[in-house]
């Protein structure tokens, strides 16, 4: 039986926080929000709860956990040593959705690190992760609290959809704030290697770090690389049911392009479902907007992808977003999840 714990986002009751704490340091699965997803967290250092996460969300193995602390000073604990250019970043984005990846000490089981000379680190600065992180008094291991290869959860009731009786413990404080997960920057090499967009931006990397480098794979152009340097990287991910068409380009043309299709499924007799920025005259069985401007996409993403799952559509035709800024983030998940790629 899984507890639900419901907690308000600012001000989480201390009662259910340490409850939840104690789950974790006595070895336990506890699903928590962050300010990007939901994560399903346990005691890092402890190979026999970290497996518990993989079990539950059904997750290969070789894709690595990143791991939460309350506080900066808690990664020496991990991370063998601490590159310069790591503190900039430290310095300008942290606590916050930002994950660096340092080669790691012994003390980091391999199932934390599915096998890497690697761990990945962040400072969460939602007060939930934060208080329950500072309360456990050790680092908490937390991929997104999803089954594996859903869109990741940004509401609680999400996570009760899918790891009902699969944790011990979900922490349940409403709606995310970002909507899409950390952005990951590999520190081990030089330059430093941006490996997963976020809310984050390169550019705002770039403002602190001018040589940060982007790996291939973020831009989609190469779907099926094996070379893939984050092991995340090779899998399909963020796909609800339906198959996910995804529709890019020019603005001006993406309109009449998603009616294009919307009509084509239907004559095939599919329930089909768009997912689009403005409100413009569509025909189809589901209609959600996700709206305008970039971060409110962001937010409501992955909950219009479950919405419309919901809504049993079989096709889900989603409109694109210019991949710069934050749009670069949105675009990666969405290709993630595509059954295919329509260009205008
Ligand atoms: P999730 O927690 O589900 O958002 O996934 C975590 C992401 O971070 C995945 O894409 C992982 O592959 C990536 N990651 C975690 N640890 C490492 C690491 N040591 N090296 C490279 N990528 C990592
Ligand atoms: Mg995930």
């Amino acid at each position: 039986m899984t507890i639900i714990l419901k907690v308000d986002a600012k001000k989480p009751s201390i009662a259910a926080i340490k409850k939840a704490a104690a789950i974790l340091k006595s070895g336990g699965t506890v699903a928590f929000p962050t300010e990007t997803v939901y994560g399903l967290g346990a005691n890092a250092l402890d190979s026999t709860a970290v497996k518990k996460i993989f079990l539950a969300k059904g997750r290969p193995q070789d894709n690595p956990l990143i791991v939460h602390v309350a506080h900066r000073d808690d990664i020496r604990m991990l991370a063998k040593s601490i590159p310069k250019a790591a503190e900039r970043l430290m310095d300008a984005f942290w606590p916050g959705p930002l994950t660096l990846i340092f080669r790691k000490k012994a003390i980091v089981p391999s199932t934390t690190a599915a096998g890497l000379s690697t761990v990945a680190v962040r400072v969460p600065t939602h007060p939930v992760a934060n208080l329950l992180i500072r309360e456990a008094g050790i680092p908490i291991a937390a991929p997104s609290a999803n089954i594996s290869g859903k869109p990741s959860p940004t509401t609680g009731k999400e996570v009760i959809n899918d790891l009902y009786n699969r944790v011990d413990a979900i922490i349940d404080a409403g709606h995310t704030y970002i909507g899409l997960e950390s952005t990951v920057v590999d520190m081990t090499s030089s330059p430093p290697v941006l490996l997963r967009p976020g809310s984050i931006t390169l550019d705002d990397l770039q403002s602190v770090l001018p040589h940060v480098e982007t790996h291939m794979v973020i831009h989609g152009k190469n779907k099926r690389v094996v070379l893939a340097r984050s092991p995340g990287m090779k899998y399909r991910h963020y796909a609800p049911e339906a198959h996910v068409i995804v529709v890019e380009g020019d603005a001006a043309k993406r309109p009449a392009k998603i009616q294009e299709l919307a009509d084509s499924y239907h004559k095939q007799g599919k329930k089909v479902g768009i997912m689009v920025r403005h409100r413009l005259k569509y025909a189809a069985d589901e209609i959600s907007l996700v709206g305008d401007p970039h971060e409110t996409v962001a937010r409501r993403l992955f909950a219009t992808l479950r919405d419309l799952d919901a809504k049993k559509v079989e096709v889900i035709i989603a409109e694109g977003v210019k991949d710069k800024g934050l749009g670069l983030a949105i675009m990666n998940r969405l290709r993630k999840a595509a059954y295919r790629i329509v260009r205008v």
